[in-house]
């Protein structure tokens, strides 16, 4: 048996037209001979009625009391009314289908709600709809826990469930599905000029959804990458094949090894605090630390030095962050409003002169870079928000993205 996992996000399920398309995905696979696995998530986004955002805001408007369970059974809806009405969809069309929700699918998880893990997967009756020759649709975003409660993915989880699905079946591929023609060289919502990358390697692409970038859950790609699975990220309403994400050395796809920069990512909303050493505290940048973590307040793009300490909160944490360093002795200084861009590029390793051109790019526009770091891999830059969507379009073509 060829299984296929096709997975189709929010956008992809949301209207009639587009579930349309949806169906033809399904039926042209079906009729190549592939035994297909569909994996839905809710439709729409925040603001249409049966999306997860608009289930979250329900709750906050009401006190936001729901404890994590039962929130899960509220999050889970989403996907159960997608695949619920895709089903009847196919079936009209005389396309035999079921429906199985996550514990149905076999997908165990841990019991931490909101985000839990899958622990194992047990795809018997998945396998045995495949062989009845059904579409199975899977919801996704869904798994059970050990005492038997539904559990939910956390953001991005229906990416997840596609992937580990495709390991646990051993598909011949995960098509993700989804409203952009691929995964685009940078964010379109920023830079028009973005374009469809045709192949990236497993790290690349885990690394760009690290920074940000949205397309794909980080935590799928990994899961993929464990089980060599190839994914293609494609669009719902065009007909071309997307950007085949696999193995740098596997036999899939001859990989361009030609290029330093594949991509550009960026995360918006953080502010960045400096804390200047105090001479009286030589414990300064552990008490810093320790103090975020205790309160569970995320660091990010940290530099520490021996004169202080540097580093990113997400703004919504930043005003509790100041008030703790204050509290702890400190006198913390902040720049609110900032962003993190990622240049990033599995060819980027040895490559003299990549921070030249992005210094270059950013000085050309007048950015100022408040920040900076690099791996084998990335080059972070911290700029202000408002020159955001300036730089990302700049450093776009000082790297020559564009064509
Ligand atoms: P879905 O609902 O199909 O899961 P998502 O909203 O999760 O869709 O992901 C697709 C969106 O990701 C695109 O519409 C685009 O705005 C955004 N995006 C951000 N960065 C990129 C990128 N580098 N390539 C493609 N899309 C990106
Ligand atoms: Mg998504």
């Amino acid at each position: 048996m060829r299984i296929l996992i096709q997975k189709f996000g929010g956008t992809s399920l949301s209207t009639a037209q587009a579930r349309e398309c949806v169906i033809q995905h399904i039926a042209r696979e079906k009729a190549a001979g592939y035994a297909t696995v569909v994996v839905v998530s809710a439709m729409g986004r925040r603001g249409l009625p049966y999306a997860t955002d608009t289930f979250i805001q329900y709750i906050r408007d009401n006190g936001d009391s729901l404890p994590p369970r039962e929130m899960d059974l509220l999050l889970g809806c989403g996907e159960t009314i997608s695949a619920t009405v895709l089903c009847s969809t196919l079936r009209s069309r005389s396309i035999s289908a079921s429906v199985l929700t996550g514990a149905g699918a076999g997908i165990y998880t841990d019991d931490q709600h909101g985000f839990a893990r899958i622990k194992r997967i047990q795809p018997d009756r998945i396998l045995k709809l495949l062989q009845e020759e059904e579409v199975v649709i899977v919801t996704g975003f869904q798994g059970v826990s050990p005492l038997g409660d539904l559990t939910t993915l956390g953001r991005g989880g229906s990416d997840t469930t596609a992937t580990a699905l495709g390991a646990a079946l051993g598909a011949e591929i995960v098509d993700i599905y989804t409203d952009v023609d691929g995964i685009l060289t940078a964010d379109p919502r920023y830079v028009e000029e973005a374009k469809p990358l045709t192949s990236v390697s497993y790290a690349e692409i885990c690394n760009m959804a690290r920074q940000g970038a949205k397309v794909i859950h980080p935590r799928a790609v990994e899961i993929a990458q464990q089980s060599r699975i190839p994914i293609r990220v494609r669009s719902t309403f065009a007909s071309g094949t997307g950007t085949l994400v696999s193995d740098q050395s596997g036999n899939h796809v001859p990989f361009v090894t030609d290029r330093h920069v594949t991509g550009i990512a960026q995360v918006s909303g953080v502010t960045q605090i400096a804390v200047e050493a105090l001479d009286n505290r030589k414990d300064m940048q552990l008490q810093v630390f320790r103090t975020m973590a205790k309160h569970g307040i995320s660091v990010d793009f940290i530099n520490v030095t021996p004169s202080g300490a540097l580093y990113t909160v997400f703004d919504e944490q930043a005003a509790k962050a100041l008030e703790l360093l204050t509290e702890a002795g400190f006198h913390p200084k902040s720049i609110p409003s900032c962003a993190k861009i990622s240049v990033i590029g599995g060819g980027m390793n040895g490559q003299p002169g990549v921070m030249a051109q992005i210094v270059e790019a950013l000085t050309e526009q007048g950015i100022t870079i408040m920040q900076s770091a690099d791996s084998n891999t990335t080059i972070w830059v911290l700029v202000r928000e408002s020159d955001m969507t300036k730089a990302l379009r700049a450093l776009h073509t000082k790297f020559g993205l564009h064509r």
